[in-house]
């Protein structure tokens, strides 16, 4: 997820640019204290469990046999470290590795809450220049080491940790919870959370809301707000492609005739590149700005406060710089233009790509009307590419009741964070489950400073041994609230 959790970062540090506030300060150390303690965790056994789940290197993507015998280990790992799971829930296998996992409330009318992370972890490159090896799952200096600490397997095992916690307490959930991990995230995540959200469909499963690896807490990256920031991401952008093509008569390069379809083509680029798709600000990102509102300097505040007044304002100093723009619009990028094979020949033929990352709210249809009109050319043939094209996610404001019941699990284990909704530029496990979902939320609950951004793909992943506590802290929380209420 390491394009999303960049982005998020990105997006906070441009945030501050938007709001005029002259100097970013850099990320101050992570804090440490937690007031509230509404589960007793006892850390060292926890991170112990998480190294162990480190130390299986299920390497995504998934297709040879070593990675099975990894998949199948991790698997009989977590069946010996949390037996009150394996003896309550149900599990079921779904594709090659995805786990299901089914909790069942006791009031079967009421829709079930899904909580979801993934197995596999990005391969490692340069393992040389790790402190500890990868997949050694040391534990110094009071940090968890590995590839998965924090991309994934820390969201995996702490809500096994909460499961079990709760379990012993003899809890038992009125909602049903179900928990699929998925196998292939980091490679599509078609052939686990693809199939286990189509089983779901079958089934006629559909989830009061999701919760997924996403935004984090934060602390000193929006300058003039000192609280931690926590972030969950309430929507997500969508993808397509369009291929832009012109014929024109080929021939020698000696005689050209007014026009080329490189030229044409061209044309038809830059007046896309000059006009791009309307600017608006998104519920969400309202709702996040008027969160932050109270915090910030008078004049943001005002500005914020009357956004009516002030939106074409807000907007052109969103519109500035890239990573700010891609929250306000829907973006233009042109990725592939293709013509010509010698000096002296004019082609038949051109063809551009240009990829569109969809503001909720815009549809791939108004993506073709704004293209077709804004080149203004028929001779240009215009076609929307099917792969991987993805409409947005509704426009959710963060208003929704899976917002709310993570906010208040925030508050109660991280009391001086302030709670945000965010809007997800890259992907996760959570699109593939649109269908079987009315609520989506994109959170990963550890206190994150920039160092730690890095790291996720990057070298030396690890988590503080005390901040896996406040994860398992924080699900125990959210499942208590989310199955009770
Ligand atoms: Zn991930």
């Amino acid at each position: 997820m390491r394009a999303l959790i960049t982005a998020f970062a990105i997006i906070l540090l441009g945030l501050a640019a938007v709001l005029g506030v002259g100097l970013l300060r850099l990320p101050a150390a992570v804090g440490s204290s937690v007031t509230a303690t509404p589960l007793a965790v006892d850390a060292d056994a926890a991170a112990a469990r998480l190294a162990a789940a480190v130390r299986i290197a299920t390497v995504s993507p998934s297709a040879d046999a070593a990675n099975d015998a990894a998949f199948a280990a991790l698997a009989a790992l977590l069946r010996s470290q949390y037996p009150r799971v394996h003896a309550t829930l149900g599990v079921e296998t779904v594709g090659a590795h995805g786990l299901l996992y089914r909790w069942a409330g006791r009031d079967a009318s009421l829709p079930p809450v899904l909580m979801l992370a993934h197995q596999d972890v990005v391969p490692v490159d340069g393992a040389s220049r790790w402190q500890h090896a990868p997949f050694s799952g040391d534990i110094a200096d009071g940090y968890i080491w590995g590839r998965g600490t924090l991309d994934d397997k820390g969201s995996l095992i702490a809500q096994l940790e909460a499961v079990e916690a709760l379990l012993a307490q003899g809890y038992v959930p009125r909602r049903t919870l179900y928990f699929a991990f998925g196998h292939d995230e980091e490679s599509g995540g078609d052939d686990g959370a693809g199939r286990i959200a189509a089983l779901l469909k079958d089934r006629g499963i559909r989830a009061r809301f999701a919760v997924d690896e996403g935004g984090a807490i934060t602390r000193g990256v929006v300058a003039g707000v000192s609280a931690p920031v926590a972030s969950i991401m309430v929507a997500e952008k969508g993808y397509v492609s369009f291929e832009l093509r012109t014929h024109e008569r080929g021939g020698h390069s000696s005689m050209p005739p007014a026009v080329t379809a490189i030229g044409r083509l061209a044309r038809a680029v830059a007046r896309l590149e000059a006009q791009p798709m309307p600017a608006h600000l998104t519920p969400a990102t309202a709702t996040m700005l008027e969160t932050l509102a109270p915090r910030l300097p008078f004049v943001q505040r005002l500005a914020i406060a009357n956004r009516w007044l002030f939106e074409p304002l807000l907007l052109r100093q969103f519109a500035r710089q890239p990573v700010t723009d891609a929250l306000i619009r829907t973006t233009t990028a042109p990725t592939v233009f293709r013509a010509g094979v010698k000096d002296n020949v004019l082609p038949g033929e051109a063809l551009a790509i240009v990829n569109f990352r969809l503001l909720p709210g815009d549809t791939i249809a108004d993506v073709e009307r704004h293209i077709v009109g804004t080149i203004a050319d028929p001779a240009v043939d215009v076609r929307a590419q099917q792969k991987f094209a993805n409409e947005a996610s509704p426009a959710s404001d963060g208003h929704g009741p899976g917002f709310a019941l993570l906010r208040d699990s925030i508050a109660a284990v991280y009391p001086d964070a302030v709670t945000v909704p965010g809007l997800v530029v890259g992907a996760t496990d959570l699109r593939h489950y649109a269908e079987v979902v009315d609520e989506r939320c994109n959170f990963l609950p550890g206190r994150l400073d920039a160092r730690d951004l890095e790291r996720i793909h990057g070298t030396d992943e690890r988590i503080a041994v005390s901040e896996f506590a406040g994860m398992v802290r924080f699900y125990a929380d959210l499942l208590r609230r989310a199955s009770a209420s």
